[in-house]
């Protein structure tokens, strides 16, 4: 298994995949720039960035979580992406359960059949 470290504290992290930061130092991050924003709610994620030293990447994985409310234009595209993201995830459950319900040939057929 492949060794992780904590980007900030550089403690271990446990079998985590896409995650670089451990709970502690997330939930330190998240207050800083929670309680910044709270003070500042016209900046946009890159000066929040610069004036909390809170990387962008986090910062925007928090707004399309719901967790931080922001309400530039900039915040509002994050949403919708996450908004987008989760629709086409529903989509796509939604046609594979479809699939598995239809006999094989039917199947072979609908992949042929355009909408109207
Ligand atoms: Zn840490």
């Amino acid at each position: 298994m492949e060794e992780t470290l904590c980007e900030r504290c550089k403690n271990e992290l446990f079998s985590q995949a896409n995650r670089k930061l451990c709970e502690k130092c997330a939930e330190q991050l998240f207050e800083k720039v929670k309680g910044f924003i709270a003070e500042n709610p016209d900046n946009s994620i890159k000066e929040i960035a610069e004036q909390t030293e809170v990387e962008k990447k986090y910062i925007k994985k928090w707004i399309r979580e719901g967790r931080l409310e922001l309400m530039t234009p900039e915040a509002k595209k994050e949403r919708e992406k996450a908004l987008d993201f989760q629709k086409q995830f529903a989509d796509l459950k939604e046609t594979e359960q479809k699939e598995a319900q239809e006999p094989s040939q039917e199947k072979e057929k609908g992949r042929f059949h355009t909408r109207k």
